[in-house]
C-alpha cells in the first residue's frame, strides 16, 4: 500500500501556476486512510499527547482521527471570527498580505503536550501560526505532523525549533 498513490495532482488550482495536491481520494479509501493514520501514529513512538490541534479545514480530518486514537482532546484552529468563545489569534504571511488563525483561550492548559497537525506543510505560515498559538497558551509542542510536506517550499525552516514529521514528502 503506497499512500502516495491516493494523492491526486490538480493543475492550476486554486489559481493558475499552482499544482494542488488533492487528498480527497485518500479520504475516500478506508485502507489508505488507516495506513496514513498508522504512519502518523508510529512517528510518535508512543509519546503522550494531551491535545491534537488541527488547522481549518483539511487539518480537521486526520486531526480528529489522531486525537481519537491517542485518547487526546481535539482542538480546532480556525479562520477569524469562526470560533464562538474567547480567542487569541496569530498572524501569518501570505503571498500577498497576511491572514490569521484563532484558537479558544481555554482549549489548551499550561503544560499540555500538544500535537500540531495539518494536511500539508507548504510555506510553513499556517504551521508557524499554530505553533505560536500553542506556545502563547503555555502548551508544549511534541511534534508538528503532516500528511504531506512540499519540501521545495522550505516550510520546515519556519518551525524548525520543533520535531517535524510528514508521511509523504515531495
Ligand atoms: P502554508 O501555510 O503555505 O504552509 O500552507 C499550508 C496550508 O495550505 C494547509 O492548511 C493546506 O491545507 C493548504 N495547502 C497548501 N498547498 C496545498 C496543496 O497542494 N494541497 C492541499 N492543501 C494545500
Amino acid at each position: 500500500m503506497q499512500i502516495k498513490n491516493y494523492i491526486r495532482d490538480i493543475q492550476d488550482f486554486p489559481k493558475e501556476g499552482i499544482l494542488f495536491k488533492d487528498i480527497t481520494p485518500l479520504l475516500n479509501d478506508p485502507i489508505a486512510r488507516e495506513e496514513s493514520l498508522k504512519i502518523l501514529l508510529d512517528s510518535l513512538e508512543g509519546q503522550k499527547i494531551d491535545k491534537v490541534i488541527g488547522a481549518e479545514s483539511r487539518g480537521f480530518f486526520f486531526g480528529m482521527l489522531l486525537a481519537q486514537k491517542l485518547n487526546a482532546g481535539f482542538v480546532p484552529v480556525r479562520k477569524p471570527k469562526k470560533l464562538p468563545f474567547k480567542t487569541i489569534s496569530a498572524e501569518f504571511d501570505l503571498e500577498y498580505g497576511t491572514d490569521s488563525l484563532e484558537i479558544h483561550i481555554d482549549a489548551i492548559k499550561k503544560g499540555d503536550k500538544v500535537l500540531i497537525h495539518d494536511d500539508v506543510l507548504a510555506t510553513g505560515g499556517t504551521a508557524k501560526a499554530m505553533c505560536d498559538l500553542v506556545t502563547e497558551l503555555g502548551g508544549e509542542i511534541v511534534q508538528c505532523n503532516f500528511l504531506m510536506e512540499l519540501s521545495f517550499l522550505n516550510g520546515r525552516e519556519k518551525i524548525k525549533d520543533n520535531p517535524i514529521f510528514a508521511a509523504i514528502t515531495y
